[in-house]
């Protein structure tokens, strides 16, 4: 079935409808259709579903041309085909011309089909068209919408590098209207930094041109600034439509800004967390809470660096104090589970193995959607705090027992005065079992309601004007009704901003010192009594003392004229005691001394040995002239009885005239004297005569010039003494130089006894030694027999020749030490030695004789400074006396070195210079049990010939000269020989050297 054709037919000929119909069934058409012969039919018929017009060229009221005309006004493009029974050419033309589709002539309508078919194919053909027409037509419209209200611009630029086209956006992103800079070059414009990159992308884009190429680049806006630019660059010199290299391009500016503020905010962020005073880290959720990352701060704190901490996940475990790694881990498993921060607080070891507290907080974050990412902690450094802490805990501590170390009462109270610190004693003192025990309770809840309501005024009014109790003293009665003394100090309690908070309060048991006080008060009472009693005492006391004070001090001037007296007298004496044979220099210093004590003039006259003359010998004067008119007028000796003196020298007596008139005066004066009398007068007068011994030496006369001090008895007394010390004095003097006279003669006697004997001993040797040698020749019968007689003769001169020969050999040592002319060979020699020569000398001796000898001596040998040969010869002599003079019975010779401070004393037996105490000593003991020596005998064997007087020792042989020079020796070689002795019992003589 083909569609309906829609066909509107303009006849007003039916026939020639139904002719026209049938020609169109016939062609196959199917038309649903009308016919209208009208104007005003036609025009209500004109519907744009019509498919084609079918018009009678001419109608009787109307005809096609006017009906194509309404149809066009209509604006309706429907195919009109005019039918007609005759037409003209120019009719067809105008028909044509005014849009029919075509002509036909009715009786060709055979051809209806054909051109019905063409003009609908027509029509269709240029429906399509109209429609590709529209469609382009919108598409270029919105092509060209869409560039210029497109947020980027575009531009293009022609084979030359001139703009060839600028969209309209390139007004509102760069300012320019693209007239202004359509031919221009852009590279004018371009940013000179930019320009070599963009050149570099163009040349790609030439070498690709199929390639789309991005570049960003910075243009210059019309407003002279610079804009960031990013252009999608499209080689399109190819494409004939355009010929162009196509930029579109967009401003960036803000996105470039906002990229380097996010940079800068990166930067910033980065810096923050690198840099914040604690370290930063970022953990995996793991079980071990694995290090993903940790800021620098990680090398301040624990000393590893970064890249240390984050190349070991588990550092931080290993760092970790091991007493907090159970909490740590733990907190560790709270912070995954939780939403919020999880804090903790833990220590961790440094590199170094301190320990440092950290405070941490750390939480889990998530991405947009919830799901948990990792771990982000910060560990911030609180050893410090800790350790304030700790000293806080501490002073608390302190606090805590300062306050209960106090003897005292110590609280604090709130402002209602209720107890917020209280210490034992306050405890107790209320009757609590602890101070807990009061805590946040009042005085009300212990004291009797009056008395707390007493201590509660008094608080709150301490605590509303700020003015402090102190040290008040009050009884108070403790819970147990017991009274006690309390001292008092209450004062208001402030806080930081000075707001009163409370109060503190500090009372002091004082009850036994209040006692005591008491106790004292009542001493004090009875005491003031007693003083008050004493006072009068001691004011009747003070009153006979004072007179007495008196009295002494007059009895002390006294005492004292008389002590400067005694002091000059002992100086006197002392200068006397020193005054040697010098006699001029005596005299002078004793008449000088006297013008000093009893002034004015003084003489000191000396009687000749045969008293017939006396002579000034000393003038003392405390005028300098009246001192050298003495001297001139007393110059010469005078007869021993004129004047003063010859009265005191004839009489014995001494003379004393208080008061002496000129006349007087010049009566009893010697006449050489007159001269001063005249000059210097004399007022009084006093001589007393010098003595020693009984005899009279001479005077000793004062005077004063003048009048008002005359001498008493006590001066008188005082000058006897002094006279008679320096008449001592004077005869000590000329016995000294006597003495020292008898004695130089006497040693030049003794050196010339020596020298003598020294002379004879050596004369008397050669024969005696002759005699000697002859009596042994003979008795040893080489010239021929002896009878008995003979040979008892010859024996007795051989011994008493020995024994002469002894005898001078001694007396020639003891001569030649006398005269000084020995000289000893020091040498260091040791005593065992010494000893052992000379006992084997001697032992056959005592051997003889049956006693028993024996030598004791230390095993290390003991060394002194000494002459061998006198050192021996003193050993001889001493064990030679101890054989000789013991019988039967023990000799023994010890060495050995004398306990320190044993030193027996100086004067025993007689000194050697030299030996003093802190020397080491060293003693040659020989003892014997033999016939001893009477202490009164004992002095005198150390002189010539000193033998003791008795038959016992006559009998033994000797010449009592050994001891003597054995004790020279001894001397000589610096040291002594002590002897103890008992008769009957036996003899010690010690030999004392010095060691070393
Ligand atoms: P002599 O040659 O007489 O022994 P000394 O000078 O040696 O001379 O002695 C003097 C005197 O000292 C002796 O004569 C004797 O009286 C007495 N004497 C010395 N040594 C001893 C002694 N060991 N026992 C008793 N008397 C002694």
């Amino acid at each position: 079935m083909p569609a309906p054709l829609h066909v509107l037919i303009l006849e007003d000929q039916p026939d020639d409808a139904e002719l026209a119909l049938h020609e169109l069934r016939r062609a196959g058409f199917a038309p649903e259709w009308r016919r209208v012969d009208t104007e005003a039919e036609y025009l209500a018929a004109l519907d744009p579903a019509l498919d084609l017009i079918l018009a009678d060229y001419s109608l009787p009221q109307f005809d096609a041309l006017r009906a194509l005309e309404l149809l066009r006004a209509r604006g309706l493009d429907i195919p009109f085909i005019i039918v007609s029974g005759t037409i003209g050419e120019d009719i067809a033309v105008a028909a044509m011309q005014r849009g029919a589709a075509d002509y036909l002539i009715k009786d060709r309508l055979a051809r209806l089909g054909a051109a019905v078919g063409h003009a609908l194919q027509q029509r269709r053909l240029q429906a399509e068209k109209l429609r590709a027409d529209q469609l382009l037509k919108a598409s270029e419209q919105r092509f060209r919408a869409l560039i210029e209200h497109a947020p980027d611009g575009i531009t293009m630029i022609d084979g030359g590098g001139k703009l060839q086209y600028a969209s309209p956006s390139t007004l509102r992103i760069l300012g320019y209207d693209p007239s202004e800079i359509i031919g221009r070059d852009p590279s004018e414009l371009t940013h000179p930094d930019d320009i070599e990159r963009l050149w570099q992308v163009l040349n790609d884009l030439v070498r690709h041109p199929e390639q789309t190429f991005t570049a960003q680049y910075r243009f210059r806006h019309k407003d002279g600034a610079w804009r960031w630019i990013e252009s999608t660059i499209s080689n399109l010199l190819a494409e004939p439509s355009v010929g162009a290299i196509v930029f579109n391009y967009r401003d960036i500016t803000e996105r470039k800004q906002a990229e380097q503020a996010l940079r800068a905010a990166e930067t910033k962020y980065r810096m923050l967390i690198e840099h914040i005073p604690a370290i930063v880290y970022q953990a995996a959720l793991d079980e071990t809470s694995s290090t993903l990352y940790v800021n620098e701060q990680v090398e301040a704190v624990l000393g590893f660096t970064q890249a240390e901490w984050v190349a070991d996940p588990q550092r931080w475990l290993k760092q970790l104090h091991p007493h907090d790694l159970d909490q740590v881990l733990a907190g560790v498993t709270r912070a995954h589970a939780s939403d919020t921060s999880i804090r903790s607080e833990f220590r961790m070891l440094t590199r170094d193995g301190q320990v440092v507290w950290f405070g941490d907080e750390a939480i889990v974050v998530r991405d947009a959607d919830g799901r948990p990412l990792f771990l982000q902690g910060i560990m911030l450094d609180i050893t410090a705090r800790k350790h304030a802490e700790e000293m806080l805990e501490t002073e608390r501590y302190w606090l805590r027992i300062l306050i209960e170390s106090l003897p005292d009462l110590v609280f604090l109270k709130d402002t209602e005065s209720r107890f917020i610190i209280a210490n034992k004693v306050t405890a107790q003192f209320m009757g609590a079992a602890s101070p807990e025990a009061i805590l946040g309770k009042s005085d009300f809840d212990f004291y009797p309601q009056d008395v707390a309501a007493q201590h509660y005024a008094e608080e709150q009014q301490i605590m509303r004007s700020g003015e402090p109790v102190i040290g008040r003293e009050k009884p108070q009665r403790d819970v147990a009704g017991r009274l006690h003394w309390l001292s008092t100090i209450k004062l208001p309690l402030h806080d930081h901003h000075g707001r009163t908070i409370g109060m503190i309060g500090i009372e002091q048991n004082i009850t036994a010192r209040k006692q005591a006080e008491d106790q004292i008060r009542q001493l004090n009472a009875d005491l003031e009594q007693r003083v008050a009693d004493r006072t009068a005492d001691l004011a009747r006391a003070n009153a006979e003392l004072q007179a007495e004070i008196v009295e002494r001090l007059q009895l002390e001037a006294r005492i004292k004229q008389h002590a400067d007296r005694a002091i000059e007298l002992a100086e006197l004496a002392r200068l006397l005691a020193e005054a040697n044979r010098e006699l001029q220099p005596l005299f002078d210093t004793i008449a000088q001394h006297i013008v000093q004590l009893l002034g004015d003039a003084c003489t000191l006259t000396i009687l000749s040995d045969d008293w017939k003359l006396m002579q000034v010998k000393a003038i003392a004067h405390v005028d300098a002239e009246g001192m050298a008119l003495m001297r001139a007028l007393l110059t010469e000796p005078y007869p021993a009885h004129e004047g003063l003196a010859g009265l005191v020298v004839q009489s014995g007596q001494a003379v004393l005239m208080p008061l002496i008139s000129a006349e007087q005066a010049q009566a009893r004066i010697k006449p050489a004297y007159r001269p001063y009398l005249a000059r210097f007068g004399m007022a009084s007068v006093l001589m007393v005569p010098l003595r020693a011994r009984g005899r009279i030496l001479g005077t000793l006369g004062i005077s004063r010039v003048e009048a008002g001090r005359p001498y008493t008895e006590a001066d008188q007394l005082f000058l006897q003494d002094v006279a008679d010390r320096a008449g001592l004095a004077i005869e000590n003097a000329r016995l000294f130089a006597a003495e020292q006279q008898a004695r130089a003669e006497a040693e030049r006697a003794n050196r010339a006894k020596s020298a003598f004997l020294a002379s004879m001993s050596h004369e008397l040797r050669t024969p005696l030694n002759a005699i000697i040698g002859f009596t042994g020749t003979l008795l040893m019968k080489l010239p021929g027999p002896l009878n008995a007689d003979q040979e008892k003769q010859l024996t007795i001169v051989q011994r008493s020749g020995k024994h002469l020969l002894t005898l001078i050999n001694d007396l020639l040592d003891l001569a030649r030490i006398e005269s000084g002319n020995v000289e000893l060979q020091l040498e260091p020699v040791v005593c065992q030695d010494v000893i052992a020569g000379v006992v084997e000398n001697l032992r056959p001796l005592a051997e003889q004789k049956g006693q028993r000898f024996a030598v004791v001596a230390p095993a290390e040998p003991i060394v002194v400074s000494s002459d061998q040969r006198a050192l021996g010869q003193i050993l001889i002599n001493l064990i030679n006396n101890a054989i000789k003079y013991t019988d039967a019975g023990d000799v023994q010779v010890e060495l050995r070195r004398r306990a320190q401070g044993a030193d027996q004393s100086a004067e025993h037996a007689g000194t050697a210079p030299g030996l003093s105490r802190p020397e080491r000593l060293v003693e040659f003991v020989v003892r014997d049990t033999g016939i001893g020596i009477r202490a009164e005998d004992q002095a005198k064997l150390f002189t010539e010939f000193g033998r003791v007087a008795s038959a016992e020792v006559r009998a033994r042989e000797g010449t009592g000269l050994g001891l003597r020079l054995s004790r020279q020796l001894a001397t000589l070689l610096g040291g002594r020989i002590e002897l103890q002795s008992e008769l009957g019992k036996g003899s010690t003589f010690t030999l004392v050297l010095i060691e070393g």
